[in-house]
C-alpha cells in the first residue's frame, strides 16, 4: 500500500520544510504502508531538509525530464532529482496533460528516463468528464496504459479527470471497475487519485485492486493527511 501526498503548486521552501517536520515520525507509524509526498521543485530541497536524516517518508518530484542534462529550459533532470535525494517522480498527471500539453508520448519518455536513471515512478492516467460520459473510459485507459514501460519501480495512479480538485469522488465501484480493467493490462500496483479525503478513504482503499492513494488537496493539511494515512494502515491490515 502507498500514500503519495501531490502538493501541487503550493508550499514554498518555508512552508514546505515547516509541514515536513511536522509529519517526518509518520512513516514510523504506518505498518504496511510506504508515505510519499511530492513538493513543487522549489520546494523540494527544503522538504529534505525538513524530514531530516532518517525519516520513512519519502521525496518524490511532480515532474521529470528524460535527458540527464541539455538544452531545456524550464525542465529538471533524473539526476538532478537523485543528486538531491529525490526518490521518485509523477509524471502524466492530469494537470500537465491539459494545460501543459502533455501527451502520451512525452509521459512515456519521461517515465522511461526516470526509471532509466534510478527513480522510482508514478504514472497518472485517467478519462476527463466528456470521455467518460461518451463511453471511452476504457479506450482512453487502454490507450494511456498502452504508452508505459512495465518495470518494478513503476506504479500507475488511475486519476479520472472529472474527480480531481472537484471534490466529485468516484464511487468505490467506479474505481474498483477502472482498476481491475488496468491491471488486465499492466502488472503493475494501481494507486486512486481523485479527491481522496479522510472521509472516503477507508471505502476506497478497501476496493481489492485498489492499492493505495494519489492525494492532492487533503495532504497538504497534517490531520487529514495523517487520517488517510491511518485509513490505508487498517486497509492493508485487513487486505
Ligand atoms: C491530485 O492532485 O493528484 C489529486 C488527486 O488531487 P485531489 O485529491 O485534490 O483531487
Amino acid at each position: 500500500m502507498l500514500i503519495a501526498g501531490n502538493w501541487k503548486m503550493y508550499k514554498g521552501a518555508h512552508e514546505a520544510r515547516r509541514f515536513a517536520a511536522q509529519i517526518r515520525h509518520l512513516g514510523e507509524r504506518t505498518p504496511g504502508v510506504d508515505v510519499v509526498v511530492c513538493p513543487p521543485f522549489a520546494s523540494l530541497q527544503a522538504t529534505l531538509e525538513g524530514l531530516g536524516e532518517g525519516s520513512a517518508i519519502r521525496v518524490y518530484a511532480q515532474n521529470v525530464h528524460w535527458e540527464l542534462e541539455g538544452a531545456y529550459t524550464g525542465e529538471v533532470s533524473p539526476s538532478m532529482l537523485l543528486e538531491l535525494g529525490v526518490e521518485g517522480a509523477i509524471v502524466g498527471h492530469s494537470e500537465r496533460r491539459q494545460y501543459f500539453g502533455e501527451t502520451d508520448e512525452w509521459v512515456r519518455r519521461r517515465a522511461e528516463g526516470a526509471l532509466e536513471a534510478g527513480l522510482s515512478v508514478i504514472a497518472c492516467v485517467g478519462e476527463s468528464e466528456e470521455e467518460r460520459e461518451a463511453g471511452e473510459t476504457y479506450a482512453v485507459l487502454e490507450r494511456q496504459v498502452a504508452s508505459l514501460p512495465r518495470h518494478e519501480r513503476l506504479v500507475i495512479a488511475y486519476e479520472p479527470v472529472w474527480a480531481i480538485g472537484t471534490g466529485k469522488t468516484a464511487t468505490p465501484e467506479i474505481a474498483q471497475d477502472a482498476h481491475a480493467f488496468i491491471k488486465t493490462l499492466h502488472p503493475s500496483a494501481v494507486l486512486y487519485g481523485g479527491s481522496v479525503k479522510p472521509e472516503n478513504a477507508a471505502v476506497l482503499l478497501a476496493q481489492p485492486d485498489v492499492d493505495g492513494a494519489l492525494v492532492g488537496g487533503a495532504s497538504l493539511e497534517q490531520h487529514s493527511f495523517e487520517a488517510i494515512c491511518a485509513a490505508a494502515v487498517e486497509a492493508a491490515a485487513a487486505a
